[in-house]
């Protein structure tokens, strides 16, 4: 699932060391639960109380008992037990052992059960959160009806399927799942599978889903309500895209895409899709992410909804990426499932990297390769594709991406972008290695051997070496097993020999232990073909390169290492930008600002390289230099050298903005709207007149016609309108966002309040946080945004503070754990750093510890990189002084 903000139980397991990790089997399985009894079959039927918030509930569990035991062991948490019985026969009460600590329950025979089958029946009752986990209510607005309507959701991973109904709770427990639901009559409900019965009962209907095939237990879903649904076929496969009453129209494009991609995937993996459905569901609040559930993905309405009257060009997109993730892991973590939670990034990487191929292969123009990643969390850094994952794997409180899962901190800590993403560069860095045939090979191959069963990563490396011939569990030892990245160092010896030398790459990281690397290192002479290699020691050598040609490490940025170029390398470089292509000129660009975040060069180094850049509008390129653009600008908030760093900043970007204009041209790519969105972005923000000026006039033309505002123009212009607003406009904006059914024009309005510069704005957007404005699982990430884009990262803390009980309310156990480190590091004061660790000591859980130091750590660096950037900057806007000295007068070349 593409989603950072979840709970994770505590677990008491240890996993064995990894470098001897070996191939899948289920009883050496790390987890808590005995192996002795193996759920088979579970028949659960559940009856919700929508006005009061719970739900009775019932199962038959068919268990097979492979060694005699004296008591059942199962998780349940948040569930009240009224009966067990075991073969027919009732347990007594004192029989029944709730242990919430550590959401077990334990079921004392008084006997011994012997080996083979038996039945466990229990009767529970449980709650209907208000956070999405476990089974939860979204309230949400319906066009044209009076009043709120509600609907039920389920989010079920990493371990919350135990809220929901009592089970063996871990993904190698995999069993047959039958549901039954009591709801209304005029709702729609969703499982897994079709519907096998439905009929009138007093009050409702009674509902009864087919029977699953074996599968983990947090990939069970459940969800109800007023809906609608369109519906195609594929092949033998039904599908649906299934959304609140009235938005029918706007599930089109998602209906087309699953179709597409299902095709891809039946044809990739070598298995057709084993279900006979496959639910497309948009939820309305609950969470902000998506959920890969066998046969009924959910996702965050904006995840899935186009609309072509108002949606932009980034949701189409991002809606596409979503979907090709989720069901990537239909067949990579459903049919085939990771063992346990250390080898997450099995489930979560191969979905990502999986997801961006196939995007990528039938939207070559969209550069997904290039650009940020899929899916993008507003309330997280905004980073470039693998680049974010960098950034954090360079620091000292990064992880190695398959780590021993002990602890709910652990657990918690391992959901994140080194899981999702590092595991993604991994495996495209590995594909290119391979071969894309020989790669998909092993997958088909994997897949066959371990489908409706898990795995571990041994598995997968088996069957890539089964059919490359090539040792990959060696080369990959060191990019899973080991924390960080390497950096190869470019060097021209003597004649045509090149020398390369390894080192590790880190930032704001003092003794950081030295590591090594076998890296699948490709190489070109510019212009020629690319040759590749292995680099398997601290130095290399390359041969027969040419003195005076420009000769480039990293062929199209697809490896997961940095370099850093000598004197002589880098002129060549220079020299030779117009025949690199865009893919190699943004990992120049990439390297070269990681290289000014860890000081090997001076920040004159990346201007450098960017003023000599062809004036060409390649998208991504530019997407990468706002970023630096973007990110220094707010470490200068404040600073006398902001104004000129602006006119500095503009005249880098102008070319490009008047080169694509404001639109309405028939015909353009798809890239040249995303562009343009993120220029008049970054050119309002960096206070361009012309642009602020034009982003008003067109505001004003939207009130009074909204058909007059082009769908991927309105984010930016709301954008600079909300970032300059007095209050009247506050107060349009607001009107605006409390009018709308659409949760993507929502979220466009009041990410426009949070920007608001003026404190007294952002004081006026931080308590709508606290209100039900927002669906729950955005409102508080309010505050974030506010903190991010006002440049009063202060008051936000100061509002989040006071308010801190409210806003936790909304969101669940790793929500919180991570909240308030969140909102810190948008600090660069030292001062704050110690003020986190000072809060974290006296108000925060110790599973927070990790997120608190990383927040700590992202302070720090940004504290003395600003001391540093502000110093070169002076030297650097010196000498740009007499060039930048009119508006939009071009780049300077
Ligand atoms: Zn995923």
């Amino acid at each position: 699932m593409p989603r950072f903000f979840f709970v994770m139980a505590a677990f008491l397991t240890m996993s064995s060391a990894l470098s001897s990790e070996k191939p899948f089997s289920f009883k050496d399985t790390p987890g808590k639960l005995p192996k002795d009894v193996v759920p088979m079959d579970y028949a659960i039927r559940v009856v919700p109380d929508i006005e009061k918030l719970t739900f009775s509930g019932a199962e038959t569990v068919k268990l097979s008992v492979r060694r005699r035991v004296r008591e059942l062991m199962l998780n349940a948490l948040e569930l009240k037990i009224e009966t067990a019985s075991v073969d027919g026969k009732t347990l007594p009460a004192s029989a029944i052992k709730s242990d919430a600590n550590n959401e077990l329950l334990k079921l004392e025979l008084g006997s011994e059960l012997t080996t083979g089958e038996h039945t466990l029946e229990l009767r529970f009752t449980g709650r209907i959160n208000q956070q999405g986990q476990g089974l939860f209510y979204m309230r949400y607005q319906e066009q044209g009806a009076a009043t709120r309507k509600i609907m039920l959701g389920s989010q079920f991973e990493a371990t919350d399927a135990r809220r929901f109904f009592p089970c063996w709770d871990e993904p190698a427990f995999r069993a047959r799942f039958q549901l039954t639901a009591v709801v209304p009559e005029n709702w729609l409900a969703v499982s897994n599978m079709p519907v096998e019965d439905e009929h009138k009962i007093p009050n409702g209907k009674e509902v009864r889903f087919a029977a699953t095939p074996p599968m983990p237990s947090y990939l069970n879903v459940f969800v109800a309500g007023e809906l609608e649904s369109v519906e195609s076929k594929s092949g033998p496969t039904q599908l649906r895209v299934i959304a609140t009453k009235g938005k029918a129209e706007t599930s089109r494009y998602a209906l087309e895409a699953t179709a597409q991609i299902l095709q891809y995937y039946n044809d990739y993996f070598g298995v057709a899709y084993p279900l006979p459905k496959l639910d497309q569901i948009a939820l309305p609040g609950g969470f902000g992410g998506a959920m890969e559930n066998w046969g009924a993905i959910t996702y965050y309405e904006s995840k899935l909804l186009f609309d072509p009257y108002s949606s932009s060009e980034e949701t189409k997109q991002d809606i596409y990426g979503v979907i090709a993730h989720e069901m990537a892991h239909q067949w990579f973590g459903d049919l085939v499932t990771m063992a346990w939670w250390d080898n997450l990034w099995l489930n979560e990487g191969f979905a990502s990297w999986m997801g961006s191929k196939c995007t990528a292969h039938f939207n070559p123009q969209w550069e997904v390769w290039l650009r940020r990643e899929f899916p993008r969390d507003p309330s997280r850094r905004s980073g470039i594709a693998k680049e974010a994952a960098m950034e954090g794997d360079a620091r000292s409180t990064t992880h190695p991406i398959q780590q021993p899962v002990a602890t709910e901190a652990e657990a918690n800590s391992a959901f994140d972008d080194i899981t999702y993403k590092k595991g993604q560069s991994f495996l495209r860095m590995l594909e290119s290695f391979l071969g894309e045939d020989v790669f998909r090979n092993g997958i088909r191959r994997y897949i066959t051997a371990h489908m409706y069963s898990n795995t571990t990563t041994t598995d997968l490396w088996n069957s890539l070496s089964e059919v490359s011939g090539k040792p990959v569990a060696e080369i990959a030892a060191g990019w899973i097993t080991q924390p960080g990245f390497p950096l190869v160092k470019v060097r021209r010896a003597q004649g045509s020999d090149v020398s390369l030398k390894q080192e590790r790459f880190t930032v704001n990281f003092r003794n950081p232990p030295p590591l090594q690397w076998k890296i699948p290192i490709t190489f070109m002479v510019v212009g020629q073909p690319p040759g590749s290699l292995l680099m398997k020691s601290e130095t290399d050598t390359v041969h027969d390169i040419p003195a005076d040609r420009a000769f480039k490490l990293n062929v199209d940025g697809a490896g997961n290492y940095r370099v850093e170029y000598d004197e002589s390398s880098w002129k060549l470089l220079l020299g030779a930008l117009k025949s690199l292509n865009v893919a190699d000129r943004v990992n120049l660009l990439s390297d070269t600002w990681a290289l000014v975040q860890a000081n090997h060069v001076p920040l004159a180094r990346y201007f450098e390289l960017v003023e000599k850049l062809p004036a060409s509008g390649e998208l991504a390129e530019r997407e990468q230099i706002i970023h630096v653009l973007d990110f220094i600008n707010r470490l200068l908030s404040g600073n006398a050298e902001q104004p000129r760093f602006h006119r500095y900043a503009r005249s880098l970007l102008r070319p490009s903005f008047d080169a694509v204009g404001w639109g309405g041209r028939t015909g353009e790519k798809p890239a040249t709207a995303n562009l343009r969105a993120s220029l008049i972005k970054a050119l309002g923000e960096f206070d361009d007149p012309q642009i602020v000026a034009a982003c008003r006039e067109r505001f004003k033309a939207y009130l009074a016609d909204p058909g007059s505002l082009p769908p991927d123009l309105r984010p930016p212009i709301f954008a600079i309108v909300g970032r300059y607003a007095k209050e009247s406009t506050w107060n349009q904006l607001h009107e605006l966002g409390l009018k709308t059914t659409s949760v993507e024009e929502k979220q466009n309005y009041y990410n426009a309040l949070a920007g608001a510069m003026d404190p007294k704005l952002a004081k006026k957007t931080l308590p709508i946080a606290l209100t039900d404005e927002l669906p729950t699982s955005r409102a508080l990430f309010l505050v974030s945004r506010v903190a991010r884009d006002s440049g009063h990262p202060d008051i936000a803390w100061e509002f989040a503070k006071a308010n801190m009980k409210m806003l936790l309310a909304k969101t669940d156990a790793l929500g919180a754990n991570t909240y308030v480190s969140g909102l810190f590091t948008f600090f660069s004061d030292d001062s704050r750093a110690k003020e986190l660790k000072a809060y974290a000591k006296n108000n925060l859980p110790a599973v927070s510890a990790p997120h608190v130091a990383k927040a700590v750590d992202e302070i720090q660096f940004r504290s003395e990189f600003k001391n540093r950037l502000v110093a070169q900057l002076s030297v650097l806007l010196n000498s740009k002084t007499s060039a930048n000295s009119s508006e939009s007068s071009g780049a300077i070349h």
